[in-house]
């Protein structure tokens, strides 16, 4: 079955999961109105379904082949991306001064989802070059704002981000890329990189990458490191393209999903350097990484829902079709029954996750005040770990279940589950691993602010919890109750964990408390809608079903994830005869 964009849904949840209408109606967004907002989703849904989830299995097939430094996209790519960087949705949250459309980053949002729901492998471009936009708007120098901001804005050039070195993946620091100070005040870059997504491609004409390498005199590790804009095609003083740039792509890797999107290992400096330009501070470089890092890192948990949603509307299609024993259309058998309603709810949990960081990060940068701006920006900090892992974790696993609904036939590629699957793998190892996100979100966000920021959080969702008891509507069963305790454990872990020094135990027990934190978070969101929707309609079968389900069956896990940190974490860090080799 054809990808159709979830539009109301979607429009539903950034309003009232998210927190967009309360935001609209105080004026943080100026004059954008609700009927605004949908008439952009309407249309971002519109093109998705239309023109981009139609590439995903041509993607898939064909991938990006490589000859003579130059990749082929998918047939029918090209076209696409023309149609849609010149409808201007690459700048749908990009400054106006340079031809964006400064809509929310709660809109985007959504709009990123659509584009990945439609092609994973398609909308990760994109996302990278939106990222490369706010670093360089951020912390770009004015004369390489005006000379590239425009064109990536546009979308006629795309961005890449570039940190991965064989031995630098995670850690960052270790990275050996050299950058040597030219006497015109440019650089020369010389090395190499691996990993680089959509590091070389026929979409445009030029590809301005980002990397990140090490002056001589740099001190060690990550404070050592330095940003630099390095341009495909150098320009000429008239802005138009001029000769190429001493760096290339060197071969494109053979993966396990998302074909369409090609995978590169760059080589800089054959000629003695490409010419690179700072952007920020020299050995700063990391600042203004965290900044498109961020995004990206949203951008990667908004690809997790996005095969979710995919994956589920599939796997409900199939289930409405496939007969098999006395009980008729699959569906109906309590055991799919529970597969397809842990899709829905998982998929339905995280995107409100990723779409309230989104309004929190619209806050830090519109919000009235300066303590406005600071509390945004501490919301955003806090849940982006969680966007990130939360979401793409449960991708992975709606993608799994979307096989199993299909049977024997989920794993066969024709009927296209095995391609969700496929697809889902990758977005929790890049921009991040999981892991990684969760011990950022246990030993920094945290204690940001002395624990307090976390602390407001989860009186936020106790508000929740008191107004699902408050509507005393039957069909929510057990939800306040069961939330109420997933809070509870959370708030009990949360303390333990701003108790304990960072330790192997605390970093151990750093997964479980994630999914734990998304459990909640996210429990709380559907009974938001289900709340909102019961005093728009007095009647809201569907959201209460599912708040409810959520709560019984997913967010009781709480109490045993609350064990996993702060006592099973301890057997961890003692296990290592466990792995010893036998
Ligand atoms: C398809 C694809 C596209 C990519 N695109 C880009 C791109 O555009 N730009 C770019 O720069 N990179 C890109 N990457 C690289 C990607 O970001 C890295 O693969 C990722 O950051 C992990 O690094 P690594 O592969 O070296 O794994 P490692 O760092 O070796 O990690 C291996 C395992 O060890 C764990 N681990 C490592 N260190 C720690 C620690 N300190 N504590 C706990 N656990 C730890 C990890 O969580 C992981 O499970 C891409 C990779 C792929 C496969």
């Amino acid at each position: 079955m054809p990808y159709r964009a979830p539009v109301s849904d979607i429009a539903f949840a950034l309003k009232h999961a998210a927190g967009l209408k309360a935001a609209l109606a105080e004026g943080l967004y100026g004059d954008l109105d609700e009927a605004m907002v949908d008439q952009v989703l309407v249309e971002a849904g519109r093109f998705a379904t239309d023109v981009i989830a139609p590439l995903n299995r041509v993607g898939d097939k064909s991938g990006t082949p490589f000859k003579d430094g130059a990749v082929t996209t998918p047939p029918g790519w090209k076209q696409a991306y023309t149609a849609w960087a010149a409808a201007g949705w690459n700048g749908v949250a990009a400054p106006a001064e340079f031809g964006g459309q400064d809509l929310p980053h709660a809109v985007n949002a959504a709009c990123i989802e659509m584009w990945n729901s439609g092609s994973m492998a398609f909308g990760i471009g994109p996302a990278l070059t939106m990222a490369a936009i706010d670093a360089l708007a951020a912390y770009g120098s004015d004369d390489l704002k005006q000379r590239y901001l425009g064109m990536l804005i546009r979308g006629e050039w795309m961005g890449t981000m570039q940190l991965t070195e064989p031995q630098a993946g995670s850690d960052v620091g270790a990275l050996r890329t050299r950058a040597t100070r030219a006497p015109d005040g440019s650089y020369r870059i010389t090395g190499s990189k691996i990993f680089i997504t959509y590091g070389e491609h026929d979409l445009t004409s030029n590809i301005i990458h980002f990397v990140l390498a090490r002056l001589p005199d740099a001190p060690p590790g990550t404070k050592g490191v330095s940003l630099f804009l390095v341009p495909k095609v150098m320009l000429n003083e008239d802005g138009t393209l001029g000769k190429r740039n001493d760096v290339r792509a060197h071969s494109v890797e053979h993966k396990l999903g998302i074909h369409g999107s090609p995978t590169c290992t760059m080589i800089y400096g054959d000629q003695g350097g490409a010419i690179g330009y700072l952007i920020g501070e020299e050995h700063k470089g990391m600042l203004c990484m965290f900044t498109m890092m961020n995004r990206t890192r949203l951008a990667v948990g908004l690809q997790g829902v996005a095969i979710a949603e995919l994956a589920t509307q599939q796997a409900l299609s199939y289930a409405r079709e496939r007969k098999q024993g006395a009980g008729g259309a699959i569906i109906h058998y309590p055991d799919v029954k529970r597969m397809l309603l842990t899709m829905r709810a998982l998929t339905g949990a995280a995107r409100a996750i990723c779409y309230a960081t989104a309004v929190a990060i619209d806050r830090s940068q519109r919000g009235k005040t300066e303590a406005a701006r600071k509390a945004g920006h501490e919301r955003a900090s806090l849940l982006t770990p969680v966007a990130k892992a939360f979401s793409t974790d449960i991708g992975i696993e709606v993608a799994s279940l979307g096989v199993q609904v299909h049977g024997g036939m989920g794993y066969i590629e024709e009927t296209g589950a095995a391609q969700h699957y496929r697809d889902a793998r990758i977005a929790s190892i890049y921009e991040g691993t999981n892991g990684i996100q969760a011990i950022d979100l246990v030993t920094r966000k945290v204690p940001l602010a002395g624990g307090n920021t976390v602390r407001l959080y989860l009186g936020e969702l106790r508000e929740t919890v008191k107004a699902v008891q408050a509507s005393n509507a039957p069909a929510f069963g057990e939800t306040a109750t069961r939330l109420g305790e997933a809070i509870d454990s959370l708030e009990r872990t949360t303390q333990w964990l701003l108790s304990q020094k960072t330790s192997d135990t605390t970093l151990a027990g750093a997964t479980p408390y994630l999914r734990m934190f998304g459990h909640a978070a996210g429990g709380c969101m559907l009974a938001d809608q289900a709340l909102a929707a019961l005093r728009e309609s007095g009647d809201a079968p569907s959201r209460t079903a599912l708040a409810r389900f959520f709560a019984e069956n997913i967010a009781v896990q709480a109490s045993g994830l609350e064990r996993s940190v702060t006592e099973g974490a301890e057997s961890i860090t003692g296990a290592e005869a466990a792995l010893a080799e036998q």
